[in-house]
């Protein structure tokens, strides 16, 4: 199809998005063709799709034009919309109308102009970009874009504080940009659909509005939750959880309800001073969203790699972020946001967000384990997280395992880490193709060698355990993070080699379990700790008492 055609089939119409990420509910070519012939069904003019797979399988069901894309992980663990040529060329030959690739800074800077110059060449499509600022677009369509989609404001670096649609700023992509200008981007009703074509866009899409389920849901929960906490006066928090890649952070109540929730990336390489900005920009959104939902936040709650003091400065922080160590977050974003703030631990914090909102909301003594790149953890003690004479307790990773072992992220040797995290699995499965949940998903579709290597891990984490169960004698193992998602058999491998490696055995009633936070246990952990540190400063009366868990 040529662009002119292209314009006759989409011109004043809608196009759906029908995309679900690594691990969610309908990631399935089969589901996601449903969706796109719903959409089709519906009025949509067009198909927005991710990964020739998916692609292959829409245009089986559906005739109108697709926009292919491909987001698959950079090895810095960044997503970037269709990075080579390769991958447009897969999205074409599996029926894609059209390619779409990233052109914001970033995609610029990964060869998005040239890749733009070579499709269009070599494969004779249009070519969309997706674009978050006016100037970028300019500059795509220099390089001979032959749309432009609106679809990164919002998403990159430096417009990560946009967390609503703006038709101000379609206007000013059709003002500036020499072709058609496709709005796309948190357009979440119909009329803001409407408001973008008043704005002068060619067509809309749309996609989590359309076809994300769980996103639909967890709106209409969040409206009811809002409404029910005002009449029933339940306090909140904001929760930061600052990861090596993404910040996840979000609105949470003192029931547990998670209000309102948003993800960005980290400028993870960028320094202490533009990862504290960073920080600073997105606890304002927050506090943004909470006071529109009608809330007043009571306190800031952050989760950050490292080790932090009483003081909540960073004691110690590893090269994940650089110049870390030493930046008194807590201070600094006081002064922000106006609002107390308490600083923790990632790892700490979520033991404190289970002893609040998940698996250890009746435990005084447990252990929380998180397992996924590293090996970290939170041990409570008498109902109170043990934090430690100098703040650096819970150093779970590096208790000593084997003489002389395999090195260790900290230097030394033989460490529990480098024996329980994700490379370790790929290790023992001895295929470096297979990623962590490829393993643990043939694991539970019964193949022997990806069992076998969980089982190793688990062996390896039941002798490192031996030590701090040894230690404290806790009540449960809490088991949460990327290894032990869709996990059982790891949770029932754990429980049968403990035995072996702790005496007396029958004196205990240890119980190994997931953590039930989820994918925001991050966040949950953070709002947690700012009601825990929050209390310290009022009456024992009006003490805010977790009431339930949901998330
Ligand atoms: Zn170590």
């Amino acid at each position: 199809m040529t662009p002119t055609e292209i314009v006759r089939y989409i011109q004043g119409r809608l196009i759906v998005s029908c995309q679900a990420g690594e691990g969610e509910i309908f990631r399935d070519p089969k589901l996601m063709s449903l969706f796109a012939a719903a959409a089709a069904a519906g009025g949509a003019a067009g198909i927005r799709a991710n990964s020739p797979a998916d692609i292959r399988a829409i245009r089986a069901v559906t005739d109108v034009p697709i926009i292919g894309i491909d987001k698959t992980p950079l090895p810095d663990g960044f997503l970037l919309i269709t990075a080579s040529f390769e991958s447009a060329r897969a999205l074409v030959e599996a029926g894609a109308d059209m390619v779409a690739l990233d052109c914001s800074e970033r995609g610029q800077q990964a060869g998005a102009l040239e890749r733009i110059r070579e499709i269009r060449a070599k494969l004779r499509v249009p070519v969309l970009a997706d674009v978050a600022s006016v100037e970028q677009a300019v500059t795509a369509v220099g390089a001979g874009a032959d749309f432009v989609l609106s679809t990164l404001r919002g998403y990159t670096e430096e417009t990560n504080h946009a967390l609503h649609f703006d038709p101000k700023f379609i206007e000013e992509l059709v003002r500036a940009s020499a072709v058609p200008v496709i709005a796309e981007g948190r357009i979440s009703s119909p009329e803001q659909a409407r408001q973008a074509i008043a704005a002068g866009a060619l067509a809309v899409v749309v996609g989590t509005a359309i076809t994300r389920p769980t996103e639909i849901a967890r709106r209409f929960a969040a409206a009811i939750e809002s409404e029910h906490a005002r009449r029933h006066s339940v306090r909140h928090t904001i929760g930061l959880d600052l990861g090596g890649t993404r910040t996840k952070y979000g609105v949470v109540g003192s029931n547990g309800s998670l209000l309102f929730k948003a993800a960005v990336e980290t400028p993870a390489r960028s320094g202490a001073r533009a990862l504290l900005d960073h920080l600073k920009r997105v606890a304002q959104s927050a506090m943004k969203k909470a006071t529109e939902l009608g809330h007043e936040p009571l306190a800031l709650g952050v989760a950050t790699a490292g080790w932090i003091d009483d003081t909540g400065r960073v004691a110690y922080a590893t090269d994940n972020l650089p110049g870390w160590t030493g930046t008194p977050v807590g201070e600094e974003l006081a002064e922000a946001s106006g609002l107390p703030v308490a600083v923790e631990n990632d790892a700490n914090a979520l033991a404190v967000g289970e002893k609040y909102f998940g698996a250890a909301r009746s435990l005084r003594d447990f252990v929380c384990i998180t397992l996924g790149t590293g090996l970290g953890g939170g041990c409570y003690v008498d109902g109170r997280l043990n934090r430690g004479a100098h703040s650096v307790a819970n150093m779970l990773g590096h208790i000593p395992l084997i003489p002389d072992g395999v090195p260790c992220s900290c230097g030394l040797r033989g460490c529990l880490e480098p024996y329980v995290n994700a490379a370790a699995l790929v290790r023992y499965v001895g295929d470096s193709q297979l990623s962590p949940a490829q393993i643990i998903a043939g694991a539970n579709a019964g193949e022997q060698r990806a069992i076998k290597a969980i089982r190793t891990l688990a062996r390896h984490l039941a002798r490192g355990f031996a030590a701090p169960v040894s230690l404290l004698d806790p009540e449960a193992l809490i088991l949460g993070g990327g290894l032990v998602e869709n996990n059982p058999i790891l949770i029932s491998a754990l429980s049968d080699e403990l035995p072996q490696f702790l005496r007396p055995w029958e004196n205990r009633a240890l119980r190994v379990i997931p953590s039930q936070l989820g994918y925001h246990g991050g966040v949950l952990g953070a709002a947690a700790l700012a009601f825990e540190r929050r209390s310290d400063f009022e009456p024992a009366s009006r003490r805010l008492v977790p009431t339930h868990i949901h998330r």
